[in-house]
């Protein structure tokens, strides 16, 4: 058998990397860029600081250390200095084979100092060979990439500049980008081969258009599939909304009544609602659920309702229960615990709400007569959930309710298929909840002044941080506190609640809590979600550092439903600057949109939203510079489809938002 040539397609570069041709090379963006037109001062520059330099090997030496440890040195005299450099690698003796005195090497690292002088340990480096093209590798703005082992930074280099400026290089356009931009091709190009720093940015933000144009297409065929899927609304068996809202016990605000009328307009169109409502935690999203619920029962059909734990799922069917059963209509909980008993007859049609976890999308549980699915905290959910619960019905209506409040161009990138409601609008007599920073030390005197709050009635939430990866660690820190807490406030005033116990007994405690058993509960952030405590008025959250703004905002949500003034206590010690930012910002609002704004800009998008939660991975956008984009591309995607709905004239971007979608209950592609 012949052995494989170096063009054969198994040792080819674009192979080992991953991809199906070389001709997919020029999606492999660079990791970095070095500026090997201009080196840096190695000498002069501020310790720690990155460079690149270019020079020439003088002396190489290989030793050992006591102990075992190997050392390799190199001294380097870098080019246009007369100091010399030291580069050092420990524990990788082969680097001897690497470098040869007179060898010609660039080198990128971090700049640090001993006795000897300067030095960088464990550099990038590149030898530079007499037959590399300058051109590609050196006085230029220089691409680097990652890499995969075996493959070379210099390879790749060249193969990448190989495909680029081949004579057969097609970079076509797949829409008609607006004319600010510099083409596709030319784009392609001084991404990875820039004549400048200065020509990267608009060319990123070429592709960044394009990369947003996929999206928002994608986005827009789901909406046009959702608008063709037809549903006769045959007229309502029974009037219902009037006694729900006698039932109320209060009038809804006026957000909750422009979003009633918002629900009404999509339950009158021919095609399936799919609308999700954003609402700050606390702006009373269960009543709208409700009112949905109340709707489709009208017409003669089932409605079911998702939650993420069994707490809330539990807590939901207790209070739908008080709202709907004066309506004569049945909610069935149904968890893994919970499940109701075989046969259909159980759940009389337009009479039935089923309100569950995960195990109400399982396989094999079958809701009769499904008209609307509300899923509520849709951020705990994903994509394929979605879609589990659309399946167990025909066409059912959809409702997806978040209390994670993004901006609304994030809203417009992840939810674009989807309608928005916002509910900007709190119940009345809600006071703010003071917040306040506090240093570890300072904890005694917040447990004093929650005493005094508990000796007139009022509960408090202790949380603690839960890391998945050291759940053990975690139970340890709210076991302790527990034990420490019930000295301060008396062994039978705390309770304790963490994701280990099963679920029957976290019903239990927070049962009795809510009874007003206990003053104090101390609990791992399974509280997060949902739960509804109007009498607990403080909060007082350990090592606020370790969590995300919008879990602090969510916690923080647990307190001040009721009438007194409710406190929110962030004990932490932030390590740098970002970290006391954000911890400034609970201080100083309590608006959920301005917090998500805030949570956006100093921690940039891919950690507020998961990609699952899109199923659409975004390479080159960066939704905080290319935040301006985001609404023009979705109009441009818009009016693309209505000019060419199955696309037979955009056969490019045809071929690129097939990938992401799923049914093609749509004829596409011509
Ligand atoms: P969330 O949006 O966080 O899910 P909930 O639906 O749990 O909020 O509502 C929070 C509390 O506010 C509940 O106790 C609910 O009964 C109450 N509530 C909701 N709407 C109103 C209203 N219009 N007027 C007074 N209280 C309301
Ligand atoms: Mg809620």
């Amino acid at each position: 058998m012949p052995a494989p040539s170096a063009k054969s397609p198994a040792n080819a570069v674009w192979t080992k990397l991953g991809y199906k041709s070389s001709r997919e090379l020029i999606a492999h963006f660079p990791r970095r860029y070095e500026d090997r037109s201009r080196w840096e001062d190695p000498f002069l520059c501020k310790l720690d600081q990155a460079v690149t330099v270019q020079g020439e090997v003088l002396a190489t030496k290989s030793s050992r250390w006591r102990g075992g440890r190997s050392v390799f040195e190199v001294t380097l005299q870098p080019e246009g200095f007369l100091q010399e450099l030291n580069l050092t690698w420990f524990n990788m003796p082969f680097m001897k084979n690497v470098f040869k005195d007179g060898d010609q090497v660039v080198l990128f690292g971090k700049i640090s100092e001993n006795k000897n002088g300067r030095r960088m340990i464990h550099p990038e480096y590149e030898v530079i060979k007499k037959d590399d093209e300058p051109r590609i590798h050196l006085n230029r703005v220089t691409p680097v990439y990652s890499l995969v082992s075996g493959v070379y930074q210099k390879t790749v280099r060249a193969a990448i500049y190989a495909e680029l400026f081949s004579d057969e290089l097609k970079v076509p356009e797949f829409y008609q980008a607006p004319e600010k931009f510099m083409s596709r091709l030319e784009a392609v190009r001084k991404i990875h081969f820039p004549e400048s720093m200065e020509e990267l940015e608009p060319a990123r933000r070429r592709l960044a258009h394009d990369e947003l144009m996929v999206m928002q297409t994608v986005m827009a065929v789901r909406r046009q599939r959702t608008v063709r899927q037809r549903k006769d609304r045959p007229a309502p068996v029974q009037d219902l909304v009037p006694e729900f809202l006698n039932h109320l016990g209060f009038e809804p605000t006026g957000a909750q009544d422009r979003v009633f009328g918002e629900i009404d307009e999509d339950l009158s169109e021919n095609y399936p609602m799919h609308r999700l409502i954003q609402g700050d935690v606390g702006s009373g999203k269960t009543i709208v659920a409700a009112y949905a619920l109340v709707r489709c029962l009208e017409s003669g059909k089932n409605g079911a309702m998702l939650a993420p734990t069994e707490t809330l799922a539990t807590q939901h069917a207790d209070n739908l229960r008080k709202i709907l059963s004066p309506l004569g209509v049945e909610v069935v909980l149904w968890t893994r615990t919970s499940k109701p008993a075989d046969g259909a007859s159980l759940f009389p049609t337009g009479k039935t709400v089923y309100v569950g976890t995960h195990a109400l999308i399982q396989e094999g549980a079958v809701l009769e007569n499904l008209g609307l699915g509300v899923i509520d905290e849709q951020h705990k959910f994903g994509v394929a959930q979605r879609h589990a619960l659309m399946q167990k019905g025909e066409h059912p209506d959809l409702l997806v309710m978040t209390a994670t409040p993004i901006p609304r161009t994030l809203c417009l990138t992840y939810y674009g298929d989807l309608d928005v409601s916002v509910l900007d609008e709190m119940p009345p007599g809600r006071k703010p909840v003071k917040t306040v920073l506090r240093a570890r030390k300072d904890l005694k005197k917040v447990w004093k002044f929650i005493q005094e709050e508990s000796q007139h009635g009022r509960q408090a939430y202790v949380v603690y941080p839960l890391l998945e990866e050291s759940e053990k660690l975690d139970a340890k820190s709210v076991q302790e506190a527990f034990t420490e807490l019930k000295g301060i406030f008396g062994e039978d005033q705390v309770v304790m609640l963490h994701g280990k116990l099963d679920s029957e007994e976290k019903q239990q405690r927070m049962q009795e809590f809510r009874q007003r058993k206990f003053s104090v509960m101390v609990a791992t952030s399974v509280i997060e979600v949902g739960v509804d405590n109007p009498n607990a008025s403080m909060m007082v959250i350990e090592n606020a550092e370790r969590f995300g703004l919008a879990q602090l905002h969510q916690l923080r949500g647990r307190v001040g439903r009721g009438q007194d003034q409710a406190y929110c206590v962030l004990v932490g010690e932030p390590k740098n600057e970002d970290g006391w930012k954000r911890l400034e910002v609970m201080e100083q609002t309590g608006d959920g949109f301005e917090i998500a704004e805030a949570d956006l800009q100093i921690r940039g998008p891919g950690d507020i939203l998961g990609t699952e939660q899109s199923g659409f991975p975004l390479k080159i956008v960066n939704l905080i510079k290319d935040m301006d984009m985001i609404e023009s591309c979705r109009r441009l995607a818009q009016n693309i489809l209505d000019e060419d709905p199955d696309l037979s004239h955009h056969k490019g971007l045809y071929k690129r938002i097939k990938p992401f979608i799923q049914d093609s209950e749509i004829k596409l592609g011509g």
